[in-house]
């Protein structure tokens, strides 16, 4: 199987380049072939040296007195040299790039594009790309651009694929469902293109082959975790009845369907799989509550994960105060929690019906007697290994029931894709009296007129019906900060720091109790100005991103966010959902500290509160990656294929369907088996 074997297999790589290739992931002859150019050069059509005319150009001709020297400011290298052909010389500039003293041969002839244009005083080609002659299709042009990886330049990636040639007779077909050849083919135009056409055959066939196979390994992951056993929750109707009567609310139908959805998945004897789904204030909290109980009715314990402290003790605030009435014993495990060896043993024997907590839940010492649904709050913020850890604490050989949560709502084709292998329930509807949040975006020269009238009148409006705060005089406010505080200058003078911002709104609202939050205090403070702002002591609390998710304030109703041009769609979604959780009106002001058209970003979250809608610009607009930073770090790092290609994504998901309804499919392509176990890691948790 030539695709199995080491790099170092290949003509032209010695231990040197090989140990180079397998620093950046390229372990396998098919990392290699795999590892696509960026882009093209197109070489077609160069023009003689006396005809060129300022503006992108290509050249072919010889190259001679190279040299380099280091430009006096900004450590910058200069390599320069002159270029000729029959009919004049040009001058040639690289900048950091002084290898190209060594990439050429004098007397023989290359292709060159770049840019000619006035430098210092005198018309130049501006660092061009280059390539030799044998290398480009004469037909087409042509001529690939490798991603440099370290010492290893893209004319290095173009010399050693060159030297694979024979290679790609034996590479064989993957996909069942294309015609014989497709991928040597595609594989090879890629590498070597004879038009643009062809270039575009090529990545149309490598994105599909790529959804094929997350689609597929999203699917398999499905199956093993069928194959796991777990225990069986019975579902006691009477039971669940009684406990929502106690509720001062009534479920929203979304939430109900997704207990249901819950109860049915926790029933069965292999382990759920299941994201909860559901904008900020959709009632998230209330569906785990609600799980768990079942759970522990059935005897067994449960476990919440949450990001961060604050969140952790929210939860555990309100959960205590929901099951704790009925007995259950509830426990709270952070990096702050005193007396932590005697909860261990608590849990540890089974005293302790539901631990909520932080990453601290997942050291090894936490075990549990008889751990049944593990509970995870902003799973995105969680990697693949704590995940497991938390799985893998389910005593007797059995799975826990999973239920993972999520506020950052997941775009319909990452939906088939990235998250196949999970069931979904979406909390689409928001508890009634819920406020759209009313969002401007403002320039920081308007701030003090308009926003700090706004201000003023939010503070001395009736405290809202929901606050639980008893102390708060009118209603409170958020005002989000990028940093904590400057330092010597180095954020640069537009941001200004939660520090000076504090210091700031304390003198503009001296009525006010304005305090500081961030990142860096110690959970405990943390925990302590969170409390007094939920108590409604703190009138304006200045914070960085330490308040993003969960904490629930219902008497905050407006929110500014500084520097609202420095996050993400989702991020300032996330963010903006702290207001708007009372029955009052709730605002928030997007600061931008540039004079510059606001971007699409703020544009779209001025004009939406739907967290779907946005979470699909978003995706548009940056990719699937970032969105799901922490999960699929790297992980999901798609070469070719968008996965905003709904129409590609549909037919691989029609052709992996069939794919598996031949089981021998499985032991016929089992070069496919061996691409999808880098996929299979990401979403999998046993
Ligand atoms: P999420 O975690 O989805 O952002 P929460 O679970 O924190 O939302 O709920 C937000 C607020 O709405 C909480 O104060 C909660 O008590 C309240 N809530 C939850 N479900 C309902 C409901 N069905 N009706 C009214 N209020 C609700
Ligand atoms: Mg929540």
């Amino acid at each position: 199987m030539i695709l199995e074997e080491d790099v170092e297999k290949l003509k032209g790589v010695g231990p040197k380049t090989a140990a180079v290739l397998k620093k950046y992931g390229i372990h396998k002859v098919r990392d290699f072939l795999y590892n696509l150019p960026r882009n093209y050069e197109n070489y077609v059509a160069p023009t003689s040296i006396a005809d060129l005319r300022p503006g992108k150009v290509v050249i072919k001709g010889t190259i001679d007195s190279l040299s380099s020297r280091r430009a006096r400011r900004r450590n910058l290298s200069v390599t320069e040299g002159t270029i000729r052909d029959k009919t004049g010389a040009v001058k040639v500039v690289w900048f950091n790039q002084s290898y190209r003293l060594k990439q050429f041969t004098p007397g023989k002839e290359y292709y060159f594009a770049g840019d000619y244009e006035l430098k210092n005083g005198r018309f130049s080609l501006i660092s061009p790309s280059s390539a030799e002659i044998s290398d480009v299709d004469p037909s087409g042009g042509l001529s690939p651009i490798y991603v440099a990886h370290g010492a290893l330049k893209s004319n290095d990636f173009r010399r050693l694929i060159r030297a694979s040639k024979p290679i790609f007779a034996e590479i064989p077909d993957m996909l069942p469902s294309v015609k014989p050849e497709t991928r040597r083919k595609a594989l090879f135009y890629a590498h070597f293109p004879s038009s643009g056409k062809m270039i575009q055959k090529a990545r149309d066939y490598l994105a599909y082959e790529e959804l094929f196979e997350l689609i597929l390994a999203a699917k398999l992951n499905r199956r093993e975790n069928e194959k796991l056993k777990a225990m069986a929750i019975p579902f006691t109707l009477e039971k669940i009845r009684d406990f929502l009567q106690l509720l001062p609310f009534k479920l929203t139908g979304a939430q109900k369907k997704a207990a249901w959805d819950i109860f049915q998945d926790m029933e069965k004897p292999t382990p759920m799989n299941r994201l909860l789904q559901g904008d900020v204030g959709s009632g998230k909290t209330m569906v785990a509550a609600l799980a768990a109980y079942e759970a522990i009715l059935a005897g067994h314990q449960v476990a919440i994960l949450a990001p961060t402290a604050i969140l952790a003790s929210q939860h555990f605030a309100t959960i205590s105060q929901l099951l704790a009435p009925l007995g259950i014993e509830v426990a709270l495990l952070t990096g702050a929690t005193k007396k932590k060896p005697e909860l261990k043993s608590q849990i540890k024997s089974g005293k302790i019906n539901l631990v909520i907590g932080t990453h601290a839940l997942l050291t090894d010492d936490t075990e549990f007697s008889d751990l049944a649904l593990v509970i995870i709050d902003e799973q995105h913020r969680f990697g693949v290994e704590q995940r497991q850890k938390l799985a893998l604490k389910s005593p007797k050989g059995l799975a826990p029931h999973l239920l993972t949560m999520t506020a950052t709502p997941i775009p319909r084709s990452l939906q088939l894709t990235v998250f196949g292998d999970l069931d979904v329930s979406i909390l689409n509807e928001m508890p009634v009296g819920r406020q759209p949040v009313n969002t401007t975006i403002i320039t920081e020269v308007e701030t003090k007129e308009k926003l700090y009238r706004k201000m003023q009148e939010i503070l001395t409006l009736k405290p809202d019906a929901k606050s639980h705060g008893k102390k708060a005089h009118g209603q409170q406010i958020y005002w989000i900060c990028k940093a904590i505080e400057d330092k010597n200058g180095n954020l640069g003078s537009e941001i200004t720091s939660a520090k000076a911002r504090a210091k700031k709104l304390a003198s503009a609202f001296p009525q006010q109790t304005v305090e500081f939050l961030h990142g860096k205090m110690k959970p405990a403070e943390k925990d302590a100005v969170m409390e007094r702002f939920a108590a409604g002591e703190i009138d304006i609390l200045v914070s960085t991103t330490v308040v993003e998710v969960g904490v629930d304030v219902p008497n905050a109703t407006l929110m500014v966010i500084e520097n609202a041009e420095s996050y993400g769609l989702a991020q300032l979604h996330q963010l903006r959902g702290r207001v708007g959780r009372g029955s009052s009106a709730a605002y928030c002001y997007l600061l931008t500290s540039s004079d510059l058209a606001p971007s699409r970003r703020l544009r779209e979250l001025e004009k939406s509160n739907d967290g779907f809608h946005l979470a699909e610009v978003d995706l548009k607009l940056r990719g699937p990656g970032e969105i799901y930073g922490a999960l699929q770090h790297g992980a999901l790092d798609l070469r070719i294929a968008s996965l905003s290609d709904t129409k590609l994504i549909a037919k691989a998901q029609k052709d992996v369907i069939e794919f598996l309804q031949n089981p021998e499919n499985m032991l016929k392509y089992k070069e496919l088996m061996n691409g999808i176990a880098k996929y299979q890691q990401i979403t999998t948790l046993n």
